[in-house]
């Protein structure tokens, strides 16, 4: 048992991810579709009969209604229960690791992000700014409590205070991680007169900067561009697409990478 953590802050934290990763499933839908995701109330995307609080608890409804809409009998995606587990799953597991503490919870945020934007990539190909840059922002607020490791703020400010060189740690991840791949999608978007790397892995890049720091980003970088290479070779020869024209959601294989490395190693 980790000194941290005791098992009733554990079992606390299975329960709020259940309960966020429910709110996050109404985010994911709606955010790519510009929908409020305050009004209107929680409604089946079928038949847009609302969800009736019984039928809207997270897990447990699913299973009770065997996966269908109580009104249209319509299937209801894998990702509703899938989504409330992985968010519970992982803060679970970022609490176990880094204790019920400002570093704990900044984990759980950044782990509930990772799993927001990994569906709305795969699901549209989208990365909302909301869950970027607001996550980007979330960052840089923790990064006053948390200390964003880098070899940069140690070597380049070591009479600074913590505060001071977890900024520039943050700051500098940013700009090194998403500075070269927005100035490739730049280049390349002006010789070949089309998009190439889209804007929304640019901000991606800039949020796990800002959480992780440069060396711990770019190992999110690496995990997330070798799964997806493999993975995304994998797909293309198993299901006969068009390589050329097949848009790999890169974003996603990036947000698994982001996820894996603060509970891989402790940060
Ligand atoms: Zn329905």
């Amino acid at each position: 048992m980790s000194a941290e953590a005791g098992v009733g802050y554990l079992i606390l934290a299975a329960l709020f991810g259940l309960l966020f990763g429910s709110f996050l499933n109404v985010c994911i839908y709606r955010l790519p579709r510009d929908v409020s995701v305050v009004l209107p109330r929680s409604f089946c995307p079928e038949c847009g009969a609302g969800i009736r609080w019984r039928d809207n608890i997270p897990l447990l409804s699913y299973v009770v209604l065997r996966g269908r809409c109580r009104d249209c009998g319509k299937g209801i995606g894998i990702r509703y229960p899938l989504v409330e587990l992985a968010v519970a799953v992982l803060w679970v597991l970022a609490i176990y690791r880094y204790g019920w503490t400002i570093a704990g919870w900044k984990w759980a945020v950044f782990e509930a992000i990772m799993v927001a934007l990994f569906w709305t990539d795969l699901e549209e190909r989208l990365l909302p700014d909301e869950f970027t840059l607001g996550g980007a922002l979330a960052g840089l607020v923790f990064a006053f409590f948390v200390m964003v490791p880098g070899a940069a703020g140690e070597l380049l400010l070591p009479e600074r205070t913590p505060v001071v060189r977890s900024l520039v740690n943050a700051g500098l991840a940013a700009f090194f991680l998403a500075g070269p791949v927005w100035f490739i999608g730049f280049a390349y978007s002006h010789l070949r007169k089309k998009e190439g790397l889209g804007m929304g892995d640019v901000k991606l890049l800039l949020l796990l900067g800002v959480f992780l720091g440069l060396e711990d980003g770019l190992l999110a970088l690496l995990i997330g561009a070798v799964a997806g290479s493999i993975l995304g070779l994998i797909y293309v020869r198993a299901m006969h697409k068009d390589a050329a024209s097949y848009e790999l959601p890169f974003g996603s294989f990036l947000c698994a990478g982001g996820a894996l490395v603060p509970l891989l190693i402790k940060i």
